[in-house]
């Protein structure tokens, strides 16, 4: 690999500061100079309203209950232990195809190293890329947030008197609120990738990053089908669903007026845009309509074309533990006759990179490891979490969005740390988490009994001799207390959970019997 300007032997990053608020506060100033594209942007979040998980209380922007959405999901045993075990394998597969792979560590701390650098060089890529894809024939947009995002995209499809757009999947879509905006102006999205036209024929939102609809049951399938295509409700076989999908989906494609992709990687030195899919459906919404559009987040951006082989080594494998996905598309410039037009997309971006302890998440490639191996996610489901990101890098980010809506999520984890050492780009996540409750609870969003309860243990756990008499005392009390003391409606621990039966000796009588001295 080249040296410049990428740091491939991780070069220290410049940090976020590079880019920072001055004195307009919806402006940002790098080296004295105006930056008017949307990495300039730093206008409060004005989040769009979103689809919340079926079953949830949940009203406006009052705190998602996502234990209580997750108990919902739990309650259906067979769902729970699936989405596990799927989850799980993996998570499993993804562990055999690092193993085989000797510098995989480089690989992260490199992949990490250029993310790294190039997030604090953004507005120098972006320009970058946005040079270059205009002379490769492509239109380059701007949006700052999710609403300009969903009008760019709505007045180019006027412009062309479309009427209908296929899509293959794309996050940054789902969290713009895309196919909902569309469908209030009267234009019809088709889903291409499978699990994602799933969850749009049973009107759900994706639950997670890669396998939207990782959450199902084949027999949930079969009945989503039977329901909107017609399809026998009592075969739940995998390749008749499948087949008979692309029986229905294919003549939509072939009529559509305008194709959509999402973007992988946005490569600056050549303005080209790669996707990565396991279906090839990216490849037809760009190719089988002349209009394509693709939808960009500015963090996607990467210096160079060599650097696409490294990412692309990890993604997969990160993600589905494949060695590569099927179709790893590059899209440069429009087919002859045709249009081509990039948007990219700020929506909370520029200001989560101002952000000293949350920046680094932006150099998340979506690969959904982390939620594959996240205990909470496993078994609790992505729709639990009432948000477009799930599992632990949801949980990092969703509260960027909307601190009060999302301020249950950084609760829903172990910190086990797993998240993070299976990144393949190095997020700090699991510290992440940890410090989004310090946060929130001084922004005032965690409510006072979390709050009070959590200073009383504080309390008692930094003074020894405390913990000690707490814990003889509860452990006598256990013995004698009525059950309805511990298992009531006020416990929420003790719903699933049984105490167990106190030790008849705790762990550090036995050291101080034994050892004879004090640990
Ligand atoms: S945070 Fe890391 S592990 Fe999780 S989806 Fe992003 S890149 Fe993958």
């Amino acid at each position: 690999m080249s040296r410049d300007p990428t740091p491939s032997e991780g070069t220290p990053a410049a940090g976020p500061a590079q880019v920072t608020a001055s004195q307009d506060r919806d402006a940002i100033y790098r080296s004295g100079r105006r930056l008017d594209h949307a990495e300039g942007a730093s206008r409060p979040l004005r989040p769009a309203p979103e689809k919340q998980p079926r079953g949830a209380r949940i009203h406006g922007d009052r705190p998602i209950d996502q234990a209580e959405a997750a108990a919902r999901f739990i309650a259906a045993p067979e769902h729970e232990q699936m989405h596990d075990a799927r989850l799980w394998d993996l998570r499993q597969k993804r562990d055999r195809e690092m193993h085989v792979i000797p510098e995989w560590e480089t690989l992260r701390a490199l992949a990490s190293a250029i993310k790294e650098h190039t997030l604090t060089h953004l507005d120098e890529y972006l320009e970058q890329f946005e040079t270059q894809a205009q002379s490769n024939g492509v239109h380059v947009h701007w949006a700052r947030d999710a609403a300009e995002h969903n009008r760019i995209v709505h007045g180019i499809l006027r412009d062309h008197g479309a009427r209908s757009l296929i899509k293959s999947k794309s996050m940054l879509t789902e969290e713009c609120g895309m196919r909902h905006y569309m469908a209030s102006v009267g234009i019809e999205v088709i889903e291409t990738d499978l699990g994602e036209r799933i969850q749009q024929l049973d009107n759900e939102d994706p639950s997670h990053v890669v396998v939207p609809a990782v959450h199902k049951l084949r027999t949930d399938v079969a009945e989503v089908f039977a329901k909107t295509i017609g399809t026998d409700p009592d075969n739940s076989d995998v390749h008749y669903l499948a087949e008979s999908q692309r029986e229905a989906t294919r003549p939509l494609i072939l009529e559509a007026d305008a194709g959509m992709t999402g973007c992988n990687f946005a490569v600056a030195e050549t303005g080209t845009v790669t996707v990565c899919t396991n279906e090839g459906n990216a490849d037809l919404s760009a190719n089988v309509p002349k209009l394509h559009i693709a939808s960009i987040g500015i963090e996607k951006v990467i210096p160079r074309l060599e650097h696409l082989a490294l990412f692309v080594r990890l993604l997969s494998r990160s993600a589905l533990g494949s060695p590569i996905t099927q179709y790893t598309s590059h899209f440069r410039g429009p087919r002859a006759g045709g249009e081509m037009h990039f948007v990219l997309v700020d929506n909370g971006r520029s200001a989560r990179l101002g952000m000293e302890e949350f920046w680094t998440s932006l150099k998340c490639i979506r690969c959904g490891a982390c939620m594959n191996t996240c205990p909470v996610y496993r078994r609790s489901g992505g729709l639990s979490y009432g948000a477009t990101y799930s599992g632990p890098i949801g949980i990092i980010i969703d509260p960027t969005f909307n601190a009060r809506k999302y301020s249950n999520l950084p609760f829903a984890s172990t910190l086990n740390g797993s998240c993070t050492n299976v990144c393949p780009v190095k997020i700090n996540i699991h510290e992440q988490i940890y410090a989004w409750r310090r946060e929130l609870v001084k922004q005032h969003e965690v409510p006072f009994v979390k709050k009070a309860a959590m200073k009383a243990a504080g309390e008692v756990l930094s003074r020894p001799a405390v913990y000690r008499a707490a814990v003889a005392t509860a452990n006598a009390a256990l013995e004698h207390l009525p059950r309805f003391v511990i298992y009531n409606g006020l416990n929420a621990w003790g719903k699933h959970r049984e105490v167990p039966h106190p030790p008849k000796q705790t762990f550090h009588s036995w050291y101080q019997q034994h050892r004879g001295e004090k640990p």
